[in-house]
């Protein structure tokens, strides 16, 4: 297909031997303008016609090319953002250090940047480096060469044009969709250095996409992860999400693992997971169970991906507190889960709306690891039943003996049709779809956890 290509030719100044501009022509790409989402049409065809270059670019591009369906459409420009604020009155200009136009349509919002340069300009700015030995380098526009070689992969610096349906290539992507392999463009090790999230990318996109990683960009990953410790809680926590709650999360974890980057990002659960093989089992259970409710379109929520990624530490500390301290299991759970919290939100922010509802399921897995009498019908009401129920079932299918008591709260329930069970920790909203609708009910009230993060 790519011996078609037509109009090859190099760019003036070659700022990387990498670089070579091959326009595709649409007969030779599978890109298709039905495939496009109109806003993003309409903001294409109207920037083209005040003047502007105008892309689509990134996921989207790459996502059309291999047949996947767009989480959304993202387009660059030359136009500056205020220009693009000119041209649409729907937009909103985001973002203080980097600013990006908004285009509202409804709902759906389409993304402008302006094209960027990520590259050291002039003398001043080369070779700064953070005390952490990161390199930086300030973000200022440029053109639309500089745009794509500043992008993480070749095959995330693909352009879509709205004027000859061509698709631009600076960086080899198209020759990389179809070998079907992560390629970081330029060098990796630096590229890892400016932006150690990029290690990160690496992963999920190999999982997302079932690609092979070319070993100049897998080589590095080993010996840098440790730079993820530079990056702040809150954009690690971001990215934990895009890992494990994205649909690949059971091959994301492999991965992680394979290239030693689990303990980069739940240091406790990689440590405990050197001595107990039940604890990633659970995990592998229950991202497994996440990747299941994303393909069937079903929401998931982080509590409950959390609850089981950091189960290994919690179960070790809390059998050390009871065990060494001989502390009361439910002051025990307390403490172990709030020391395994406070370790883990210096690494990945976890917020509180996630986190308690999080410790709740850890906390009712001992009123639920035991038969209840009467009370136990009354257990099928309580709020995070359902999520602690599932949690359970998790912890017995991944190796635990619970004295069969999954099985039992499963007879229960059977037993007792009319009690209404509440799904809503299952999905962040609460508007998970298996859950019946739900009555208005006066809960009693329940002690909150201690000390919260
Ligand atoms: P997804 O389908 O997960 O959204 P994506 O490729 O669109 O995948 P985004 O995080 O939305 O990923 O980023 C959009 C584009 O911006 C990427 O395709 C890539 O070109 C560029 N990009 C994003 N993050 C980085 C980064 N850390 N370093 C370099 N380029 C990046
Ligand atoms: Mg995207």
């Amino acid at each position: 297909m790519l011996k078609r290509i037509l109009g090859i030719f190099q760019p003036r100044s070659t700022p990387s031997p990498q670089i070579k501009l091959q326009i595709i022509p649409r007969d030779n790409h599978s890109v298709s303008r039905k495939q496009i989402s109109a806003s993003a049409l309409k903001v294409l065809y109207r920037l083209n016609e005040a003047g502007y270059e105008a892309f689509l670019v990134g996921g989207s591009v790459r996502d059309l090319l291999l047949g996947i369906t767009p989480k959304d459409f993202d387009v660059a420009t030359n136009a500056t953002p205020e220009q693009v604020r000119h041209v649409f009155k729907n937009c909103r200009l985001i973002g203080r250090r980097f600013r990006l136009a908004h285009v509202h349509f409804g709902p759906e919002i389409i993304e402008v940047a302006t094209f960027r340069s990520s590259h050291d300009k002039g003398e001043e700015s080369e070779g700064r480096t953070s005390d952490h030995g990161q390199i930086l380098r300030d973000n200022v526009y440029g053109n639309q060469q500089e745009d794509a070689i500043r992008r993480d992969f070749t095959i995330n610096a693909l352009y879509y044009s709205v004027k000859d349906f061509s698709v631009h290539d600076y960086a080899g992507g198209m020759t990389d969709i179809q070998q079907r392999m992560l390629r970081m463009i330029g060098d990796p090790g630096v590229r890892y250095r400016e932006d150690p999230v990029r290690i990160l990318r690496v992963i999920r996109f190999a999982a997302k996409l079932d690609f092979n990683i070319a070993p100049e960009t897998a080589n590095p990953i080993p010996s840098l992860g440790n730079l993820l410790s530079n990056v702040p809680p809150a954009r690690l926590f971001d990215e934990i999400l895009k890992l494990f709650m994205a649909g690949h999360g059971v091959k994301t974890l492999h991965l992680l693992m394979q290239y030693g980057l689990l303990g980069q990002l739940v240091p406790d659960t990689a440590e405990s997971l050197t001595h107990h093989t039940t604890g990633s089992r659970l995990i592998e259970l229950a991202l497994q169970s996440t990747d299941d409710r994303v393909q069937a379109g079903k929401p998931v929520t982080p509590a409950f991906l959390f609850a089981a990624l950091l189960w290994p530490p919690v179960q070790a500390h809390y059998q050390r507190l009871m065990q060494g301290h001989d502390m009361p299991p439910m002051q025990a759970m307390h403490s172990a889960a709030y020391e395994v919290i406070e370790r883990q939100i210096k690494v990945t922010a976890l917020p509180k709306r996630f986190s308690i509802p999080m410790r709740e399921i850890w906390e009712m897995q001992l009123r639920i690891s035991k038969r209840q009498g009467r009370r136990s019908t009354e257990m099928l009401r309580h709020p995070r039943f359902r999520a602690a129920y599932d949690f359970l079932l998790l912890r017995e299918q991944s190796g635990e003996h619970l004295d069969n008591m999954g099985k039992w709260w499963t007879e229960l329930q059977r037993a007792n049709p009319n009690v209404e069970i509440d799904h809503s920790l299952l999905s962040e909203e609460g508007d998970d779809e298996r859950s019946a609708p739900r009555k208005k009910r006066r809960r009693r009230p329940r002690k909150r956890p201690p000390a919260s993060q």
